[in-house]
């Protein structure tokens, strides 16, 4: 790789810091206790807006000022899509314990996400100020749930704190520093700026407005954002106090006015020079790139037709509501016919006329000639004398008869580093593995979060021997056969198609 002035403006960028964890166990009191201890305003009026990321200096263990960034996350589903390709909105998470408490369920589903993320983690254990605290039995909840701790079997750090009284926070800050000096996270600054959208409102004045946080590059007033297909010209900038500014860099949170579409919480941006380059973006990657590309699943659902007979109508009122319940992603019942009584010829008849109907019978029967002719046209009667005997079969039916769902899952995605040669639609290059595991075969071809394009592996190497894989952080050599001209920085996916 040629050594150009240009990496000069690689340079160390502060950290993102998200806090989850289990409710109640103090997440907005530390995020507000960090804000009111470590932010100061001297504007009248201060920040008027509780908006869902600040940036703090920190004085380090060695006296440096230090910049942190702090996220509030729209729930950690959103969280969780938020890292597509690579990127990730926050860099280091803390996972918050109540010491009262322990671990909760959503202690446990914060962890799975945090390591699904593969980000740096620092436990903080709260609420050590109150009587019922229990710090051991909080850190042995943990280590039996796979958080293992320093000094606890394992490597985690961890602080004990508390939000409330402000104990060890300062401790919290400093940790944060040394794990971000140990990942090193680097930024460039020349770079056109690219991030997430945090949150995104309609102010009645002013118009459809996003708070962002940058994550790499610079943006500046004159340039033009684009998130999914929301567009907006960098005009109105404020940092996140709310004060107008003329350009920001990572890894700041600002707040952005002017979008012509309410941009996609979560979605990422990315910042253009002029209106020309991010129009021309646009159709070079022919639509606007969407967001949830990776799930395309069918949306129609279909209608599974039931033809229902019971004892009495408050039977079938009691089905019709188990009935409504059941639904799946792409399928659900549809009650054609109801009726009390005993299942008859007329009922089998009205299940023919759709076709692949059930005929459901609660507390009765069907009588000779109903079952004769559902015989001859193989229909399917079913009678049952539980409810939830009935929902569970009908549960069972509606999985086997619905629609199968082709998704394509991403197994992998590398960083193309450098680009060998071309010849025709050959293309020899090298690369990093980014996330999971990268094999021949189909690719996608990502330029700044878009799709430009496919192609297919047909040979790849790993330490200048052929493979047919190559793990999560390994580099690699690689021909590709695509029409698309692959450039230094894509990003190209592996997937495959399932059926689900
Ligand atoms: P969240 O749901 O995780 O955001 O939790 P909150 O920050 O809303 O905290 C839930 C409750 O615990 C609130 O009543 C807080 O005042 C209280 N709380 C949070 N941290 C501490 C702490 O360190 N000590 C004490 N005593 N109470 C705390």
């Amino acid at each position: 790789m040629s050594k150009t002035s240009k990496e000069n403006s690689i340079v160390t960028r502060p950290p993102v810091v998200v806090i989850m964890g289990h409710v109640d166990h103090g997440k907005s009191t530390l995020l507000d206790y960090i804000r009111n201890t470590n932010i100061v305003d001297t504007e009248a009026g201060g920040i008027t807006q509780h908006i869902r990321a600040y940036e703090i200096t920190h004085k380090d263990e060695n006296g440096l000022d230090r910049k942190i960034s702090f996220i509030d996350t729209p729930g950690h589903a959103a969280f969780s899509k938020m890292r597509k390709r690579g990127a990730n909105i926050a860099d280091i998470a803390i996972l918050i314990v109540s010491a009262e408490d322990g671990v909760k369920p959503q202690t446990i589903e914060a962890w799975k996400t945090i390591e699904e993320a593969k980000i740096p983690v620092i436990v903080a254990i709260n609420k050590i100020d109150k009587p019922g605290a229990n710090i051991e039995k909080a850190k042995m909840e943990l280590s039996e749930h796979g958080v293992y701790l320093e000094n606890y079997g394992g490597n985690i750090p961890f602080v004990e704190i508390s939000a409330k009284a402000g104990t060890n926070i300062p401790e919290l800050l400093s940790l944060i520093t040394i794990v971000a000096d140990l990942e090193d996270f680097k930024g460039d600054k020349n770079k056109e700026a690219s991030g997430f959208i945090i949150e995104a409102n309609l102010d009645q004045k002013r118009g459809i407005e996003a708070v962002m946080i940058i994550k790499n590059g610079t943006l500046k007033k004159s340039m033009w954002v684009l998130a999914h297909d929301s567009h907006c010209p960098v005009r109105i900038l404020e940092d996140f106090k709310g004060h107008m500014i003329n350009e920001a860099s990572f890894s700041s949170p600002i707040r952005l006015v002017g979008f012509d579409k309410m941009p996609k919480v979560g979605s990422e941006f990315t910042a253009f020079e002029k209106k020309s380059d991010m129009i021309k973006f646009e159709e070079e990657i022919g639509e606007a790139p969407k967001n949830t590309k990776d799930n395309e699943t069918n949306t129609d659902k279909k209608l599974i037709p039931i033809v229902l007979k019971a004892d009495t109508s408050g039977s079938i009122e009691a089905i019709e509501k188990e009935i409504d319940k059941l639904e799946v992603e792409n399928a659900k019942f549809k009650l054609i016919q109801k009726g009390e009584g005993n299942i008859g010829e007329k009922d089998i008849k009205n299940a023919i006329a759709d076709e692949n109907a059930i005929v459901l019978g609660f507390n009765v029967k069907a009588d000779n000639n109903a079952l004769a002719l559902a015989e001859r046209m193989n229909i399917n009667i079913m009678t049952f004398d539980i409810i939830y005997k009935m929902t569970e079969w009908l549960e069972t039916e509606l999985e086997a008869r619905r629609p199968k769902v082709t998704t394509t899952e991403i197994t992998g995605s590398a960083k193309i580093l450098k680009v060998f040669s071309k010849t025709k639609e050959r293309q020899v290059l090298g690369g990093k593995v980014v996330i999971g595991e990268i094999h021949s075969g189909q690719v996608r071809i990502m330029r700044r979060d878009a799709e430009i394009g496919r192609g297919k592996i047909i040979n790849l190497e790993k330490d200048k021997a052929k493979t047919s894989v190559v793990e999560e952080g390994r580099e690699f050599g690689m021909m590709i056969e695509s029409k698309v001209e692959i450039a230094q920085n894509d990003i190209i996916e592996t997937f495959k198609i399932v059926e689900k």
